[in-house]
């Protein structure tokens, strides 16, 4: 319902740009101060990044009724105080757009804005837009009048449209910032998926990407999502996608998740790659709809603008969306085990190799804006392996019935959309809900600084961790091998990174290996006779192989290489793989785990 209330009514005109600069105009809410500040945000909801947007909001201008111009101060980058404010009517300035500013601090290109004259408009809101102190949660009403052909994609509520003007409406500066919308030549398709309308719009100014190719590679994700929380939480949903044709200026690709949007950054690259990177980053942005806009501390209910504080649980936020959207993936037949045993694998090791694994990720994430900004990448990483514990910890307690799918639909339930946790009370709130066992886990793995030791809640899912290791063992020289396709026999493709044993043999490449420690060789047999020979022989055995050499004239010679076997140090990475030895219990959670 929508009580008469004061409301902005922003005016924004696409269809001028001078300077690579467009103008914005704005009827004003009412003031009864005599002073009052314009503000713009210095940071946005998902970014945990400090982006200062008033640095692109030039040529400030504040107006009476009459048109009079009333007196302003910039006091920062975001912070405009208008004086006589009772007096306030309108106000009016030009916005520089991000993607190609040499300003310095970068915007990475999710959360910025585009001004490409006749091409197309990436409208970040709050890089547009901004609000009168005290008064976040009136009414927009925003006009965007926009370049013949071209289309206004977004999730926010159009209220009417014609072939120049577009009118859509906010309830709040909340809910305008979190919706993106990007102007360009249409370039759209829309499905539904589990009673939500889905957009997919597309900027590719070469053409390379089109929007069913797009459908193809998400909708299989969204419906393996759809059935791993029951019902979708939201109506509607837009992915806008924008390509770059050159590099872009903040040399990243990615995407920034909002309640009803993403908005992605990638480059034109070939299809095989452009759909893997798609399917990937929407799985995770899409799973955002769960948290944070269902499930969220009063720091991001009540997001402040331009002093944000932080909240402990960037574990959840972005953690354990990280992990649903894989674990969904693998649970309802889009991912093979094997591969998502992979994906685990690859966390275990960067949180481990890249990041502090001893920081509790609760001080991560509250200092994540200053001195912990180094680890944020880690949320992505050991934030969703958190979850993985915290998943088999909970199905083990539960004789396998309950699990984080099912907490964190019941913490959905719990708060939603407009309700917010308390920050420091969420960790005990959790344990009420599931098992005292559960403090435990959070005051050792989230809140103090023991790593979490992987072995052990693998295993209970009859997953073996084995860890990285160094053995010294014979080695064949470190050459690498492809075959010859004409009679099948084994050539030496590169000597790059040959070992001194290889040296002392003297391999060259080219060489076609005839006998090794004489035994013919071809491809048929080359596997098991390289592994047999470390077997046979002690360091010192005096080895021999026989190579087809070719000559200057293209003969071929037979060449007798020798050296005494050594042994080199052999590097191994962590691995997972299911254990062959399970026990009942084992099998039965994880099937639980992961329905397989
Ligand atoms: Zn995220």
């Amino acid at each position: 319902m929508l009580v008469a209330q004061e409301k902005y009514v922003v005016t924004i005109d696409l269809r001028t740009v001078v300077d690579d600069k467009v103008k914005v105009s704005c009827i004003m809410p009412k003031v009864e101060s005599d002073e009052i500040e314009f503000r713009v945000p210095k940071i946005v909801p998902g970014t945990y990044s400090v982006y200062d947007f008033g640095r692109f909001f030039t040529a400030f201008k504040a107006f009476d009724a009459e048109g009079n111009e009333l007196q302003t101060e910039r006091l920062t980058d975001n912070r405009i105080l208008i004086k006589n404010s009772k007096a306030l009517s309108t106000v009016s300035y030009w916005i520089e757009d991000t993607f190609d500013s040499d300003k310095g601090n970068f915007i990475f290109e999710p959360a910025g804005t585009n001004i490409e004259e006749g091409k197309n408009f990436v409208l970040n809101t709050f890089g547009f837009v901004g609000y009168l102190q005290g008064k976040k949660n009136q009414l927009y009403e925003l006009h965007i009048d926009y370049p013949a052909g071209m289309y206004g994609a977004s999730s926010l509520d159009k209220v009417s449209t014609n072939d120049s003007s577009d009118v859509f409406l906010a309830t709040n500066y909340f809910d305008l910032a979190d919706s993106p919308i990007m102007y360009a030549e249409p370039d759209t398709t829309t499905f539904e998926v589990g009673g939500a309308d889905i957009l997919i719009s597309i900027y590719s100014p070469n053409k390379v990407l089109d929007p069913i190719f797009v459908k193809e590679q998400v909708e299989p994700t969204l419906k393996a999502q759809y059935e791993y929380l029951g019902e979708l939480p939201v109506d509607r949903y837009a992915f806008i996608i924008y390509l770059f044709d050159s590099s872009p200026g903040s040399g990243k690709l990615g995407a920034l998740e909002h309640s009803y949007s993403s908005f992605y950054s990638l480059p034109e690259i070939g299809h095989f790659q452009l759909g893997q990177i798609i399917r990937d980053v929407a799985a995770h942005e899409f799973f955002h709809i769960l948290t944070p806009l269902n499930i969220h501390s009063e720091e991001i209910g009540n997001f402040d603008f331009i002093n944000p504080k932080m909240s402990k649980h960037l574990w959840m936020y972005e953690g354990v969306t990280e992990y649903a959207a894989g674990l969904a993936q693998v649970k309802y037949g889009e991912m093979s085990l094997a591969d998502y045993l992979a994906v685990l694998e690859g966390k275990i090791k960067s949180s481990r190799e890249q990041f502090d694994d001893h920081l509790p990720f609760t001080e991560l994430s509250l200092h994540c804006l200053d001195r912990t900004e180094s680890q944020y990448g880690n949320v992505y990483q050991k934030g969703a392996l958190i979850g993985m514990a915290l998943d088999i910890r909970l199905r083990e307690l539960s004789g396998g019935d309950y699990g984080l799918q099912h907490l964190m639909i019941d913490l959905a339930k719990k708060y939603g959309k407009s309700s917010a946790f308390k920050d420091g009370e969420l960790f005990d709130t959790i344990t009420e809900m599931t098992y005292p066992e559960i403090r435990s886990f959070f005051t050792k793995y989230v809140e103090g600084t023991s790593p979490i030791p992987y072995e052990e809640f693998l295993a209970k899912v009859g997953v073996l961790f084995k860890p990285a290791s160094t053995k010294k063992e014979l080695s064949l020289g470190h050459i690498s091998f492809s075959v010859n396709d004409i009679d099948n026999r084994l050539v030496i493709h590169s000597i790059d990174q040959m070992n001194i044993f290889g040296k002392e043999m003297g391999y060259l490449e080219g060489d076609i290996i005839d006998k090794f420690d004489d035994v013919v060789i071809d491809i048929e047999n080359y596997e098991e006779e390289f592994s047999a020979f470390t077997d046979r022989h002690e360091i010192g055995d005096k080895i021999t192989a026989i190579v087809l050499r070719p000559n200057k004239n293209g003969k071929q010679k037979k060449v007798k290489l020798t050296a005494h076997a050594m042994s080199v140090d052999r590097k191994s990475a962590a691995q997972l793989k299911l254990m062959e030895n399970t026990t009942e219990s084992q099998l039965a959670l994880r099937k639980a785990w992961v329905n397989k």
